[in-house]
């Protein structure tokens, strides 16, 4: 199946992807969103399949009604489906859903523990808070540093490794940097984790609406071990969220959610926790999230990843070397080849706070970016070059200008016009100083 074509960016894939928002003086444009790396619109396949269901569900594993064996049988199948869309083999991992990839991480964060209590967990400065603080107060942490364009340092991983002889469990990465969309290679950082006895975890919630991941590619060594995600960034609604892992590490110890679902037996005295997935699943779990999941990745795979890939690549390409030229700006993360760059673009306009940049592109023109620190501060504030002291300064004074970017992050519906919109609006605000 067939869907768009590559100069309308697969637009119609999209529900509201044309929507008139207002903008200053009360007139109304036809909005563009930049701000896909936060959160997708939905695929109109995904609101059309929810609708087609609603009447439908029913209690997930608690009944004996049709509606509920309809509804257990699909959120089962699901987890099969998930399992194929990145290459991981059912007989050795499984599929746990829960709200989103922070709820992800923090679950594994949990699982981990019960399975290496005391051991160093190697995360890196380009992460993600999700992937950064349930970490922290479980584990010795260290980061791999990252390069002054803000790559991560492969050789800084395996210097560390080295460095703890066998007391690293984890390496945690993300897939792709939500600030420069710069890519990690995580086949790579798999063969150098598992080469020292550890495991890998991909923080795949940038990755996996641009690129296809393969958990289980040629050689073992290269295998991914924990992958999370969001479904809210790859076109269906929030609420849903997926980690994938070896079924024997969450069986261990403690489920950190208690409660129906969880169990095979309890008593006044004891329990016997179920086995996973279903130990790792406390309450009635949202079977209307995993069908939007679904109807997501039904649309993808029709789509099919290399063609969204090599579409926002050209997107990126596009706008990147645009925006390079507009006077006074500082791109961070512009150093890429075509392909280890998911489309993502933060930048700076000198002289012109974050703030003001998306303020203005939003009410004058209706183009939705994010500026900030995008939950990666620790990231932010080596590619800004901060000091204690600035930190210092931002801690203890309300109207320190807070540090951050502004970014500019595409879906495979943008188009080639929107960007040229995007260019000139910055021009214009660059010229007048806002
Ligand atoms: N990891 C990365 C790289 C992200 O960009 C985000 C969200 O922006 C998250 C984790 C957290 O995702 P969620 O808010 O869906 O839990």
């Amino acid at each position: 199946m067939y869907f768009g074509n590559l100069d309308k960016g697969y637009r119609s894939l999209i529900m509201g992807a044309d929507t008139k928002v207002p903008i200053e003086n009360g007139r109304f444009v036809t909005a563009i969103n930049f701000d896909n790396a936060a959160t997708t619109p939905p695929f109109v396949s995904v609101i059309n399949e929810v609708n087609k269901f609603a009447p439908w569900y029913s209690s997930v594993h608690r009944g004996s009604g049709y509606k509920s064996r309809l509804s257990s049988d699909l959120f089962e199948s699901a987890r099969l489906r998930v399992l194929n869309f990145v290459n991981a083999d059912p007989e050795k991992y499984t599929a746990i859903f829960v709200k989103n990839t922070t709820e992800a991480l923090n679950k594994l964060s949990y699982c981990f523990y019960n399975n290496h209590k005391d051991c160093v967990i190697l995360s890196s400065y380009m992460e993600h808070h999700s992937n950064d603080l349930p970490w922290r107060d479980k584990f010795k942490v260290e980061y791999i540093d990252i390069t002054e364009e803000g790559r991560l340092q492969v050789s800084d991983l395996e210097k560390r490794l080295i460095k703890h002889k066998g007391k690293v469990k984890l390496v945690t990465i993300t897939g792709a940097s939500n600030v420069t969309g710069y890519k990690n290679p995580i086949h790579e950082i798999a063969a150098l984790s598992h080469k020292y006895g550890a495991q890998i975890c991909v923080d795949g919630a940038q990755l996996i609406p641009h690129s296809s991941i393969d958990m289980m590619p040629h050689t073992p060594l290269e295998n991914i071990d924990f992958l999370a995600f969001s479904a809210h960034k790859m076109y269906a609604p929030f609420g849903t969220g997926v980690l994938i892992g070896p079924k024997d590490m969450f069986e261990r110890g403690d489920p950190d959610y208690k409660g129906g679902g969880t169990v095979k037996i309890v008593t006044k005295d004891f329990v016997i926790w179920d086995e996973a997935p279903y130990r790792e699943e406390a309450g009635s779990p949202n079977i209307i999230g995993v069908v939007a999941l679904l109807a997501a990745i039904n649309t993808l795979e029709a789509v099919s990843m290399e063609n969204i890939e090599s579409y926002e690549q050209e997107l990126t390409g596009y706008a990147a070397e645009k925006i390079r030229h507009i006077p006074d700006i500082t791109v961070y993360g512009d150093s890429y080849s075509k392909d280890d760059k998911v489309g993502i673009i933060s930048f700076n306009i000198k002289g012109l706070h974050h703030e003001i940049v998306a303020e203005a592109l939003s009410r004058e023109v209706g183009i939705a970016v994010r500026n900030g620190c995008f939950c990666a501060q620790p990231y932010i504030q080596k590619i800004l070059n901060l000091t204690s002291g600035d930190i210092k300064n931002i801690i203890d004074n309300a109207y320190f200008p807070r540090p951050g970017m502004v970014r500019i992050s595409f879906g495979l519906y943008n188009s080639f016009e929107e960007i040229d919109k995007a260019i000139n609006a910055l021009q214009w605000i660059t010229a007048h100083r806002y």
